[in-house]
């Protein structure tokens, strides 16, 4: 069922935005000169590790917090002195925040309540919103009465009645298990494909991230690393930090100058690493890691400037695996290299 909510615009358009906490002796800057736009009915993903300030980002854009300095757009609209229940924006959060003694139906009904829609039109409204996520069988229970997941599409469902341009959710997949996180990702594209609105989904998962967003936003100490499609930032990361944030395990990262200038650092995926007796670099097996349909093999570089550095290959199932302890060689083709800047951590041509 798609859900055509017939508003006009909603992009979301952050100019040289910085949020500063606490007094100027002990100021922390959470989000420092962060402009971003997210184009209307995409799918954004604010991701980065804890502490990098993509919930302070996102709760500006709710308008649960101020910016220090710069502009806030939705549509546009210059938000940043726009109450947030004036702004068109529905927070989703990682702890469900339902009321315990109404049944499903009445959580879900209730920010229609206090807009002082008709009960009918709130029934309508409810019912909506509860197929859309397949909650038609729950509508009387309480949420004691729910799973995990149950009750984050019932916080879901809570936030679609509301029809918001734009949909802001932070960490909502944390609190289920690792297989209804998986089902729930896939129903949240789903869902944002019919609901047809913007999406801001704040996540410290690489997964998460690389599987849901149209679009990622690539966070560091309050700073934007980069902006670009799962492909992009995987295949072409904009620095050292995205190139090791991104992908499990992590891109290989060589000491400065092997292989290079001395002031360029030399990054490999772990899949690009070829294990081969030809090859030109002698390291020795630490970890043997069988998953099925790979291997992740820990070597350690014997030798050499680059003697000691730890490189993670990655075998295909098909592939035999080495023992611990044995010697191999390594390729690391010129190809797949991916130069960054020593000082900087800047990505090099
Ligand atoms: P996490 O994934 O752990 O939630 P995050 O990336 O969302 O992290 P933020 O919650 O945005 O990070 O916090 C960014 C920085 O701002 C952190 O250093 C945090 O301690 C600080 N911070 C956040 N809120 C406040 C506050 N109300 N007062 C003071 N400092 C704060």
């Amino acid at each position: 069922m798609r859900v055509a909510y017939g508003r006009g615009v909603a992009q979301v358009r952050l100019e040289r935005i910085t949020k500063t906490f606490g007094s100027a002796g002990a100021a922390v800057r959470a989000v420092d000169g962060v402009s971003l736009d997210v184009a209307d009915h995409e799918f954004m993903i604010l991701l980065g590790p804890s502490g990098c300030g993509k919930s302070t980002l996102l709760r500006m854009i709710a308008g649960l917090e101020d910016p220090t300095e710069g502009d806030i757009f939705i549509g546009d609209r210059r938000v940043n002195d726009v109450a947030p229940k004036e702004r068109d924006v529905a927070m989703v959060f990682q702890s469900y925040a339902l009321y315990p003694h109404k049944t499903v139906r009445a959580n879900i009904e209730f920010p229609l309540k206090v807009r002082g829609v008709p009960r009918d039109q709130r029934s309508v409204e409810a019912k909506q919103a509860a197929d859309v996520l397949g909650l038609g069988e729950l509508m009387d229970r309480k949420p004691g009465q729910l799973s995990g997941g149950q009750r984050q599409r019932v916080a879901l469902a809570r936030a679609i009645v509301r029809r918001p341009a734009v949909f802001c959710m932070d960490e909502p997949l944390s609190n289920l298990d690792a297989k209804l996180r998986g089902e729930t990702r896939a129903e949240l594209v789903d869902l944002h494909r019919r609901l047809e609105s913007t999406f801001v989904f704040v996540t410290h998962d690489q997964v998460e991230a690389m599987t849901m967003g149209s679009r990622i936003a690539v966070m560091n100490a309050g700073r934007l690393q980069q902006v670009g499609s799962p492909h992009e930032v995987y295949e072409h990361p904009a620095t050292s930090f995205v190139a090791q944030f991104i992908g499990t395990p992590p891109m290989n990262l060589l000491p400065p100058g092997v292989l290079d200038r001395p002031d360029v650092v030399i990054g490999i995926r772990p899949e690009h690493v070829v294990m081969t007796p030809t090859g030109a670099h002698l390291a020795n097996v630490r970890l043997v890691e069988q998953l099925g349909h790979e291997t992740l093999v820990t070597c350690e570089l014997v030798g050499g400037v680059a003697g000691g550095s730890r490189m993670i290959v990655r075998l295909g199932a098909e592939q035999v695996p080495p023992t611990i302890g044995q010697d191999v060689l390594l390729d690391l083709p010129a190809a797949h290299r991916h130069r960054f800047d020593a000082a900087t951590g800047e990505r090099l041509p």
